[in-house]
Formats: structure tokens, sequence, C-alpha cells
């Protein structure tokens, strides 16, 4: 995105977190301790594609079901807890009278079809225990998702009569799994963890006593007041979200944190100082860990990328990178010119090999960084998992950037980090959805040129090529439209006359 266009409303302030629970649930097997992990469906707009705990917001009807040995939020967020871990698992943390498991998916089912799980427990003699739900720690989604959670996590330990089992709908998959093993899949970029995931997998890799655990899950490392400040989604790819001026629905430009030892720090975009010592703690506590930061690189040269390189550059005494086309548009002397195909070794524990591929159309110096073990890909404006990309001419070429996207889709990919907007777990999905969207957008555009009698301008193809968008899109939309129009006339299938285009 480059500077903000006038006329747009601004962003909207972050919603409040809504309270919810989760449950690291675990089973003590021949092969050693077991969690049970659960994958979210790609298309659920809080950590879709992400692997997660059982867990979901509280009810209100949580707050009727009694609870032995606690009472009020206490209680409630247990119940939600238990409640939770039915519904995603079928593992039910009762005590009374002992329930077969067909019996159990009947329950199941009645409580998922909406019965209520309070009457579900009381007409069988259940009970919930307080003592079986030992609290595990509380996490504060961060401030910049637009889906937030104030989550209340319960260490559990299932009941060896029960099957966990996983039913189609919000998850794609579930399955029993050693800690170590998980982290193995967060590692390798196949296993994308929100921050109490991880922390939970690490802490349960060292289990010796429930105690123990329950002790180093409610003292996680790196948090203030219950919100992570390291965002390691997966292994080397640290996020840190910067208030930027960007285009609206976005606020922030996802900075990034490359590597386990040597580190490269991506897009430090904040024009504010003290936004940008948000990037430059999560590094120095980095260094403070062992690592060495290299370079800032610059995926492109606007604004809301570039608005901190030079307070970021300085603070950590690094060099800048960047593309030779975007270098001398940038606010500091960039000292190394990246180019197409060249590939930046990050040393480390988990060594890296970020190849650099240099992807105009958004803007003409842009570079993506794909590593070429974990298929993970920084992607800048290529893609926005928020909001529209903006191809504006004459920087802007949409000939030249959808050949970059396809170029990008062809490519073995794993999770593509975007500079606007949450993680894309599965990128080559997104890109095929990108893909689909822009020839679907330019044949709107052809047929709102064609839907005219006369020769038309841009005013009045925008209201109908973007007829599905509110009318404060439009300023942007004229600018994708113009770049639209471009390829059409160059492909020879619009025509321009006296300023206005027709149909070839
Ligand atoms: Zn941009």
């Amino acid at each position: 995105m480059s500077e903000a266009i006038e006329g747009l409303p601004p962003a909207p302030p972050p919603k409040p977190p809504r309270d919810a629970s989760a449950v690291i649930v675990f089973r003590r097997a021949a092969s050693g301790l077991e969690v049970f992990w659960l994958e979210r469906e790609q298309r659920l707009s809080f950590a879709g594609g992400f692997f997660a705990f059982p867990g979901g917001k509280v009810d209100p009807a949580d707050a009727q079901v009694p609870v032995e040995g606690a009472s009020g939020q206490a209680a409630q967020v247990l119940v939600t807890a238990a409640r939770e871990l039915f519904e995603e698992t079928g593992l039910l943390i009762a005590r009374g009278a002992q329930v077969d498991q067909t019996s159990l998916d009947a329950l199941r089912t009645k409580v998922l079809e909406g019965g209520s799980f309070g009457e579900v427990l009381k007409a069988r003699g259940l009970t919930l225990q307080a003592n079986d739900f030992v609290p595990a720690g509380r996490w504060l989604t961060p401030p910049y998702l637009q889906v937030r959670f104030d989550a209340r996590f319960f260490l559990v330990e299932a009941p060896a009569n029960q099957q966990a089992t996983v039913w189609p709908g919000e998850l794609a998959a579930g399955e029993w799994i050693r800690p170590e093993d998980a982290l193995g899949r967060w590692e390798e970029g196949s296993a994308l963890l929100h921050p109490p995931n991880l922390n939970a997998l690490r802490v349960m890799s060292r289990f010796t006593t429930v105690a123990q655990a329950a002790a180093e899950l409610a003292a996680p490392p790196w948090c203030d007041d219950f919100t992570a400040r390291h965002l390691e989604f997966q292994r080397g790819v640290h996020v840190v979200p910067l208030l930027t001026p960007t285009l609206p629905p976005a606020t922030h430009t996802n900075a990034y944190v490359l590597g386990t030892k040597d580190l490269l720090i991506v897009d430090p975009g904040a024009p504010d100082d003290a936004e940008c010592e948000k990037l430059v703690t999560v590094v120095r506590e980095l260094m403070a860990d062992g690592a060495v930061p290299r370079a800032v690189v610059l995926t492109h040269h606007h604004g809301d990328h570039t608005g901190g390189v030079k307070y970021v550059s300085e603070q950590l005494s690094l060099p800048v990178w960047a593309h030779a086309l975007s270098a001398e548009r940038v606010p500091v002397k960039v000292s190394r010119l990246l180019s197409d195909g060249e590939v930046l070794e990050l040393d480390g524990p988990f060594p890296m090999r970020w190849r650099v591929l240099h992807t105009p159309g958004h803007a003409t110096g842009h570079v993506c960084l794909i590593d070429e073990r974990s298929k993970a890909g920084i992607v800048g404006d290529m893609v926005s998992s928020v909001s529209t990309i903006i191809i504006d001419p004459p920087e802007g070429d949409m000939a030249v950037y959808l050949k970059q996207l396809e170029r990008l889709r062809e490519l073995p990919l794993g999770a593509l980090f975007p500079a606007h907007g949450p993680i894309v777990a599965h990128g080559v999905a997104k890109l095929e959805e990108y893909l689909t969207h822009r020839a679907w957008r330019e044949a709107k555009v052809l047929e709102a040129v064609g839907s005219f009698s006369m020769p038309v301008g841009l005013e009045e193809v925008v209201p109908r090529a973007y007829d599905d968008v509110s009318a404060f899109i439009w300023p942007i939309a004229e600018r994708n439209t113009v770049a639209i129009l471009q390829k059409l006339v160059a492909e020879e299938r619009v025509m321009v006359e006296a300023g206005k285009y027709r149909v070839a």
C-alpha cells in the first residue's frame, strides 16, 4: 500500500476481547506423554489453518452449570473449558455415573445440536469438579487482530476409558501427538502455532508433574499483561505488527524478524519511534538469547514499510538491504542491492535459506523472500489477508503483478506472511483465490465498459465494476480500475478515445 487516501474513514478501534477457555489435554501413553491438538479450518477468521488446543468462547449459559469447588466467573470459564473439550474432542471430564462410549457420542450430538450442556450432565447424574481442571495460564490476543480472546487455559488429564475424536465442522483434524513431535511440525513450518499453544507444547515436552507443568504454564516468558510480545508462528519467523498509516481496513504493517541466530528484520514500517521500540525490544530479547541481527531488508519503498527503517537500523546498528529499484526511494542509505534468485543464508540452530524473488507489479522494486526449507513466504504487498492490494499506475502494473502472482503460485509454498493482516497457513490456496478474484474483477471491468453504448470515463466504470463493495473503497478501486484498463488496452480488448474507454 502507499500513503493513506483522502476521504477514507479511519480504521475502527480494536474490539474488546471475548472471554474464552482452552484445554491442554494430555494422556500418559506407552511411548510417553501425549497431548491432543486440533487443526483449525482454513476459513475461520481467527487462526484459520493453525493448530491449537481445544477451546472456544464463553457461552452465557455456561454460568448456569454448577461446578463443585468453584463459583462465579472461575466456575463459568471452567464450564466453558469442559463443554468445548466435549464438543470438539468428545472427552467428557465429569464425575458420577459411568457413561459408555455410545452414550457419550449421543450426548455429544445433543450438545452440538444446541442442547443444554448443563441439562445433559444433570440428566446423567454427572457433575463438574474444579479439581479436574488445573488452571494453566491466561492469554489475551494482541490488539492488532480483529477477533480477540481473553482465554483461560486449563490442564486436564484425559480419562483412560474415553476416545478423543474430531467430527467435521470448524476443525479439519485432530490427533494425539507427543509434544516433541508437534514442536517438530512447527519447526518445519507445517503446523503454525499461536503463542499460548507453542508455549504449552514447550512446557509439556518437559513434563514431570502436573504441579510443575501448571506452574510453568501460568508464567510464560515474553508477555506483558497476558499478551505475548513474541509471535513466532513458525520457527524462525517472528511477526511484530506495528501501527502504521496504511490503507483501511488495515491498521498495521507486519514487521518480521527472520532466523534463529542470524537475524534479518523486514519492513519496519512505523513512523513512530515508540512503536518501533516494540520491534527493537523483540530483537534485543532474541540477542540476549544469543541471536545476532545482520540487516534490515525492505520489500519495497512505500512509506508504510519504511517509516521506521532509519530508527531501527540506527538503534541496532544494522545495514539496510533492498532491490536497486527501491534503493533510491527510501529514507536511508541502502548498502546491499538484492537481486532475483540470490539466497540470504541465516546460520543458527534451525538454519534458513531465504531466496530473494523480484516481484514487481505493486511497486517496481518489490521483493519477496522464500525460505527453501520451510517454504515460508514473506510476501510484502503481493498478498494481503485483510484488504485489497492497490495497483496504482504508473508505478503499479496489473499485467506484471498478475504474472508475478502466477510465478509465486508455481512454487512449493507453505505459509504466507503478508505485510498486512493475519498469516495465511496455506499459501498456494490463497494465491489461487487471488488469481481467481483478479480474473473475476477484470471481467467485471470489461463488462462495465461494454454496458454503455458510448465511450465512458472512469467515474462511470468504477461504480459498476465495484458495485459489490461500499463506495468509500471507490477511491482505491479507481486506481485498480486504471491498472486493469491499461492491461485491457495493451491486450487490445479495450480502446481509448479522447480519454474515454470503449470495448474494442
Ligand atoms: Zn506498498
